[in-house]
């Protein structure tokens, strides 16, 4: 984007590699090469297996067996898609008329970047601005036998499907892919340390997440730490707790968060002044400036909000402050976001315990319900809508969703929040019948009104 608005741009990025997280690179980034995509990919092949059952229900019959399923078939047509989206990326930078580098950068002047090419040769180039945009890498505790897991880089790429999975960690990506394996066929545990998965959402979205991972047949292991990770002669792992009893499994997983990547490769970032927090994130102002003033920052480097939708939003706001010459800043405000567990959750605007924090009296509105797609299969499993409304205003504050299709259905109602669509709009609005996403607008009668003193008091 800033080529195509007229600067000069080059661009440096490690090669592409699908299986190692030895080298993160790859043009399309985590999203595209170890994230995101494959990610979904794989929740999309792991889907089906609930349909083939409810299937019966509507009059299907596929015998006493279900399909088989091949892993190795599905890992190797991920792993082509990626390919060509790779390809398609580094296409769209030739076409913007990107100079592209193949190797590593390390910032050592304001104004220079010495590159460390894949050929073996050096070179420093020099710009006027440099941008920052090297992303984030998994993190796991320093336990005794952690390295014995693996994160989502490897598990993205496995050769062979583990039969026995332990996710360790309860937010996006421990119960994502605790629902791929399990609807893959694996046996599943997932352990996290709280009460309850998806620290940050609502409440009841995480109290449904819990009692649909067990719905789904994954073990949930709740307030639990591990302690170590030891290897068994026949090749499985067995982890302990700081409670209840161990576990042996053939793989475990990390999904314990995601750290910036400003040491590995070395940025120079210290060096040369380019300040960064307590966590390791490079510190920028409102307009992803960093403490430099001629080097900027974008994505999870910067450990903002690290969804790749909110990157790009850096980025074009990057472009026009930088390269347009018109400052601008990224927007934060009612920034929908979905959880692609099985079924998924989807988010915008505040939860209840935010509207409370925010001092906003609030009537809440709720609907637990069967989908209509499951009606007739016998499987036990409620969609669960949820609209915060600021009494004050009637402005919606926040909508949250678990339920087949919910992020579809949210990328609509980011819109409305965005335009303070009141509940007399949303009630105004006629409804798709019969769809799930109806219920949003046919939510009449307030579950309960709390306010910030009966929150108190309680
Ligand atoms: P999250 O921050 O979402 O979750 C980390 C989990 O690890 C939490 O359950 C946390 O527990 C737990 N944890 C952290 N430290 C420890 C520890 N020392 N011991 C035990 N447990 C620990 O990180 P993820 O890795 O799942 O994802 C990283 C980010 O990537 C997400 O926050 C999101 O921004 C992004 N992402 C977005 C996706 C999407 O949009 N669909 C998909 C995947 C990732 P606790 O809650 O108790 O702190």
């Amino acid at each position: 984007m800033s080529s195509q608005a007229g600067a000069k741009v080059g661009l440096v990025e490690l090669p592409y590699n699908a299986i190692s997280s030895a080298t993160q690179g790859g043009l399309g980034g985590t999203c595209v090469i170890r994230g995101c995509v494959p990610k979904k990919l794989l929740v999309y092949g792991a889907s089906f297996e609930a349909e083939f059952r409810d299937a019966v229900g509507f009059g299907w019959d596929h015998g006493e067996k279900m399909p088989t399923f091949s892993w190795e078939r599905l890992i190797s047509a991920k792993t082509d898609e990626i390919e060509r989206l790779n390809g398609i990326y580094g296409r769209l930078l030739d076409n913007a008329g990107v100079e592209k580098f193949e190797g590593s950068g390390k910032v050592v002047g304001p104004h220079e970047v010495e590159l460390a090419l894949s050929d073996g040769t050096k070179k420093t180039v020099t710009a006027k601005t440099v941008l920052l945009a090297p992303g984030g890498r998994a993190w796991y505790p320093d336990i005794p036998g952690a390295d014995l897991g693996v994160t989502s880089d490897e598990a993205l790429a496995f050769e062979t499907k583990p039969d026995r999975v332990l996710v360790v960690g309860g937010g996006y990506i421990a119960v994502e892919f605790a629902g791929i394996f399990a609807g893959l066929g694996s046996d599943v545990k997932i352990a996290y340390r709280a009460d309850l998965p998806l620290r940050g959402f609502d409440e009841e979205v995480r109290s449904t997440v819990a009692a649909n991972l067990e719905g789904r047949g994954i073990e949930v292991m709740s307030g639990v730490n591990p302690t170590a990770i030891s290897k068994n002669a026949d090749g499985s792992l067995t982890a302990t707790f700081d409670a209840g009893e161990p576990v042996t499994v053939d793989c475990v997983m990390w999904a314990t968060g995601r750290v910036p990547n400003t040491d590995r490769p070395d940025l120079g970032l210290k060096e040369v002044g380019v300040e960064l927090d307590a966590k390791g994130a490079v510190k920028v102002d409102e307009y992803s400036r960093t403490t430099v003033p001629s080097i900027y920052a974008v994505g999870d480097v910067t450990n903002r909000v690290n969804l790749t939708p909110v990157a790009l939003m850096e980025g074009m706001a990057f472009k026009d402050t930088v390269v347009l010459g018109k400052p601008t800043k990224p927007d934060y405000e009612n920034i929908p976001s979905a959880v692609f567990c099985q079924p998924p959750v989807a988010t915008v605007g505040m939860t209840e315990a935010q509207a409370l924090e925010a001092g906003l009296t609030c009537d809440v509105y709720t609907s637990t319900f069967t989908p209509m797609k499951i009606s007739l299969a016998g499987r036990v499993e409620k969609a669960f809508m949820k609209l915060i409304v600021d009494v004050e205003t009637d402005k919606v504050v926040g909508c949250h969703m678990v339920g087949p299709d919910s992020a579809e259905i949210m990328q609509g109602l980011g819109i409305a929040l965005k335009c303070g669509a009141t509940k007399k709009q949303f009630d105004s609005t006629v409804g798709i019948h019969p769809s799930s996403a109806e219920e949003f607008v046919t939510m009449r009668e307030a579950t309960r009104r709390v306010s910030p003193k009966v929150a108190a008091k309680v």
